[in-house]
């Protein structure tokens, strides 16, 4: 388990600025959610995290590695991040055990060990019942709970969370945001958890970035928030409701 260090990422498209600066120092375990309107460059920096974007200044570092540089790239599959995005883009004539081990498949795991994480995968997320069936005969929650038990069967010390919960009824999401807690309690993963959902945030995060505009308005835990909003932008954002 190793510390994630975001020290002074930025990132412009065509010349223009959407990450500016942005230092950030994640402890091993943490659930870090970062939260800001949308536009304000989350799902960039989850993107830069994830290796599927290079930053234009400033770096990325893991443990003693650096990720990303200006001179520097690791690709996305060295990195060995789990990832659940909004559109979970389950195999559609696999079934959950198969999507569920395909990262295994890829990665040449043998047989009996990939079961068992499988196995394993399949019942920190309550999906047991659910191995042979086909993503067609899930609901969206099942569904969504499938790509998490794919995104944390290798293992990896590190989960990207983009939105999941976004395309969800609002009824399934306090069942899914028990489903998150449970996951980190078992897996002791770092999670980084992008959300525009200031309730999201609140409820699930140990520490809450809030962004705006591409920079760091406020870094801190959801009491802080809360208690001592920096400014005035963020009280209202804060305290607006969902
Ligand atoms: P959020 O996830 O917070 O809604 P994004 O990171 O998706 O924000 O986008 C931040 C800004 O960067 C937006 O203005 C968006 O249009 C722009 N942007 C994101 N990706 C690209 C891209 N590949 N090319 C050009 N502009 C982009
Ligand atoms: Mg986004």
């Amino acid at each position: 388990m190793a510390r994630l260090i975001l020290d002074g990422v930025e990132k412009s498209f065509h010349g223009a600025p959407v990450v500016k600066g942005l230092n950030l120092t994640i402890e091993p375990g943490e659930f870090v959610a970062l939260l800001g309107p949308s536009g304000c460059g989350k799902s960039t920096i989850l993107r830069m995290l994830a290796g599927f974007e290079n930053v234009s200044g400033g770096q990325i570092i893991h443990g003693d590695d650096c990720l990303s540089s200006s001179t520097r790239h690791v690709p996305t599959e060295e990195r060995n991040f789990g990832m659940v995005f909004q559109s979970y883009a389950l195999w559609p004539h696999m079934t959950v055990k198969e999507n569920v081990g395909y990262p295994l498949k890829v990665q040449k795991t043998p047989t009996a060990e990939r079961n068992k994480r499988i196995n394993d995968a399949l019942d920190i997320v309550q999906l047991k019942e659910y191995a042979d069936r086909l993503p067609a005969q899930l609901s969206g929650g099942q569904r969504q709970r499938v790509a998490l038990a794919r995104s944390l069967v290798t293992e990896p010390d590190v989960v990207l969370f983009d939105e999941p919960l976004a395309n969800l009824d609002r009824h399934l999401r306090a069942t899914m945001e028990e489903t998150f807690r449970a996951f980190h309690k078992r897996t002791g993963a770092t999670m980084v958890y992008v959300t525009h959902d200031q309730s999201e945030a609140m409820s699930l995060a140990d520490k809450i970035a809030v962004l705006n505009k591409g920079q760091l308005v406020q870094w801190g835990t959801p009491q802080e928030l809360y208690a001592r909003p920096r400014n005035t932008w963020l009280a209202n954002f804060i305290g607006r409701g969902s």
